[in-house]
């Protein structure tokens, strides 16, 4: 098993750029437990696939070390690393079977026959292929294929993690989530350090004990999915999480408050005090799962007007005006409301967050 550790690690393709923001991965400190499944989420273009490359060892950094169970592995090749890799599309033979497919890592390492077939046996059986171990790999369907790819990634056991770039984006949307819980069944019983590459959230949330939030070739935020959900440190976290993203009204700070559209939010006066010396443009956070619909005017609440309500089943959620800026709360299915009227919003103070320059003010 593998603890992955990442020192000061930047890469630019070509020379090094002067200017920061021109590096494809700008320098990250990370370090993964033994045994953790990790997810590397962002949008794209945002670096995912540089920072696995990198651990797998496909890519040396430019700059920095990596280390894997204490040992600088920056210069060694792929092989050298005793890690799996899974690619969005899949890597097989056409030519072999499946179970021929399956077996090839472990041919390839010398592994016996006897443990080659029960091992081939146990992963088709995990990913539900044991009825085509025999069939030919042409021919068959996209995501049959793709779980080929990854039974070859998990086939071996002495392997010390795995690494996932986007494996699920060719599969059948009906078959995802089944392969979602496989690969957590998997995890959880291998207890192998998996680190998974994806750009949809629901894929990394629901996959991973610990997230890594990429922006820019910037990691900007790693915490589990509740502390994502809960507390954003980076407004880009804010809106790239949840559904639909955090609300990030633009705002002007008080000693003691945050005033929107000439509203006005009680805030901790110390956190208003660090917003001014932090500087840069300040904005209210909230999700639109912690806005709460109140009969009536509190401190804590904003007037709005109902634009629009999406009916989704148990809960809907409502487009509301405030002053020129809009808002979306999510409401329970009791919580009745039309577009065209004028209801009051409150912000909890344990769910509202102060932006500065894109960074929490805590
Ligand atoms: P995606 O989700 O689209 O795969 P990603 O988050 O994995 O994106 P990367 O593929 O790591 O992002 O790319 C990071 C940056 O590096 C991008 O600006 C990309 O254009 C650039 N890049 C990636 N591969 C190369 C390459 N071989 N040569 C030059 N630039 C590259």
């Amino acid at each position: 098993m593998a603890r992955i550790e990442l020192r000061g690690v930047a890469h630019a393709y070509g020379p090094a750029p002067e200017s920061d923001k021109d590096w494809a991965l700008r320098p990250l400190e990370l370090v993964w437990q033994d045994g953790g499944a990790y997810a590397l989420l962002g949008p794209s273009g945002c670096g995912k696939t540089t920072l696995l490359n990198i651990i797998s060892g496909l890519l040396r950094p430019t700059r920095g070390q990596v280390h894997i169970n204490g040992v600088d592995v920056t210069a060694a090749p792929p092989q050298a690393r005793n890690i799996a890799q899974v690619f969005q599309f899949p890597v097989i033979y056409d030519t072999m079977t499946v179970s021929e497919n399956l077996a090839f890592p472990l041919h390839n390492r010398g592994v016996g026959k006897a443990e080659t077939q029960a091992r081939v046996e146990e992963v088709a059986a995990l990913l539900e292929l044991t009825p085509d171990l025999r069939r030919r790999a042409s021919g068959l369907s996209a995501d049959m294929r793709q779980r080929i790819s990854l039974g070859r990634g998990l086939v071996r056991k002495d392997v010390a993690a795995i690494l996932l770039d986007e494996p699920l984006t060719v599969i059948d949307p009906h078959v995802k989530w089944l392969l979602r819980r496989k690969l957590k069944q998997v995890h959880e019983s291998l207890k192998v350090t998996l680190v998974y590459v994806t750009h949809d959230q629901v894929e990394a949330l629901t996959l991973a004990d610990q997230v890594v939030v990429m922006n820019q070739g910037r990691v900007v935020q790693a915490g589990t999915p509740q502390e994502l959900f809960e507390r954003p440190a980076d407004t880009f976290v804010g809106y790239f999480i949840g559904s639909p993203g955090m609300n990030l009204l633009p705002c002007a700070v008080e000693p003691d408050g945050a005033v929107v559209e000439g509203q006005r939010i009680p805030l901790a006066p110390e956190v208003c005090a660090k917003a001014k010396a932090d500087g840069g443009e300040l904005r209210l956070g909230i999700r639109p799962e912690f806005l709460r619909r109140v009969r009536e005017g509190t401190p804590a609440s904003v007037r709005v007007e109902v634009t629009q309500v999406e009916e989704l089943g148990r809960y809907r959620i409502a487009t509301a005006k405030l002053g020129a800026q809009v808002v979306k709360v999510r409401l329970p299915e009791e919580e009745r409301v039309a577009a065209g009227e004028s209801c009051w919003l409150e912000f909890p103070a344990k769910w509202t967050t102060l932006y500065a320059g894109g960074r929490a003010v805590s």
